[in-house]
């Protein structure tokens, strides 16, 4: 079993690298990817328990980027497998995307402190030290003040692009990015491309287009998609020479996920194994 996207502390999810790769292992997986928010500052500390808990680890991030397709943007998210971290160009650019994250997060917590009892401080409590800040720790902090009651709330409520407490972060492009990661040594594959529940999603054309900039796949087995997403994902990515990725998008407490409740083929990971600068770190 292989669950290519994950999510620990280190942004986004609740558990850390460590208690990560244990709940992989507590539910049978043999391959795990952490793929952390615009960061790898989870890896070490996740390849440190591949022996222990004998489950192996595929190294990766997932980063933010946007597209824009007339002439609004796009948010998407791309998930770049085994990839050199010292890469210079990527380093800078996940670090200027961290900082933008921390100031839009600061930004979004003065306009909800206008109508909310919420501080930064509250935020800051909510967040593990160093971690890549988003919305779901503001949510945390909405819900530990009693605002709203879950994650979920906040996010279908106040936190959701279309209320007046949102604020976009600067991203790179899509195109770029799946540029840099390519001479990073890394695979990239889009997150979620079908999820629209989060917003706009990108159009076919603009997965073509990626195709030819070197996108290696596309995640289509993700709870975010129907049936019919996931059989006109297979269908793009027949048609483009794409591979096909399926995966849990797991984040601790933090949503309902469940750690391999979707996987990708084995065949699937060899490939993306043969084309990656890292290996991939097993027990
Ligand atoms: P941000 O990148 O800061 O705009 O926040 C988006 C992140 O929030 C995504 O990475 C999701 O993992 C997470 N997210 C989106 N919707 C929900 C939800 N309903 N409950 C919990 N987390 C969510
Ligand atoms: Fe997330
Ligand atoms: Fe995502
Ligand atoms: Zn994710």
């Amino acid at each position: 079993m292989i669950d290519l996207h994950t999510h620990s502390c280190v942004s986004d999810g609740t558990e850390t690298p460590a208690r990560l790769m244990e709940s992989a292992a507590a539910a049978g997986l043999d391959v795990v990817a952490l793929t952390d928010h615009d960061t790898t500052a989870g890896w070490d500390e996740a390849a440190a328990a591949v022996s222990r808990t004998g489950v192996a680890l595929v190294r990766g991030t997932e980063i933010s980027t946007r597209v824009v397709e007339a002439g609004s943007a796009i948010s998407v998210h791309l998930l770049a497998y085994l990839y050199d971290p010292a890469h210079p160009a990527l380093v800078a650019e996940l670090q200027r995307t961290r900082t933008a994250r921390y100031e839009r997060a600061r930004r979004m917590v003065d306009l909800l402190a206008q109508d909310h009892p919420v501080t930064w401080d509250d935020v800051v409590a909510q967040t593990h030290d160093g971690a890549t800040i988003g919305r779901p720790h503001l949510a945390d902090a909405l819900v530990a003040a009693g605002v709203v009651a879950s994650r979920d709330e906040a996010f279908a409520t106040i936190l959701h692009p279309g209320a007046r407490y949102y604020v976009p972060h600067y991203a790179p492009g899509t195109a770029e990015t799946v540029r840099a990661v390519v001479a990073a040594g890394g695979v990239p594959v889009l997150a979620h491309p079908r999820a629209g529940k989060r917003g706009r999603v990108v159009s076919e054309g603009t997965i073509a287009a990626l195709a030819d900039d070197g996108l290696a796949g596309l995640e289509a087995d993700h709870r975010d998609h129907d049936d019919a997403d996931r059989a006109r994902l297979r269908e793009v990515a027949a048609d483009l020479g794409l591979l096909v990725t399926g995966a849990s998008d797991y984040h601790g407490a933090g949503k309902l996920n469940r750690i391999g409740e979707h996987t990708t083929d084995p065949a699937v990971l060899a490939e993306i194994a043969g084309r990656g600068r890292l290996e991939i770190l097993s027990p």
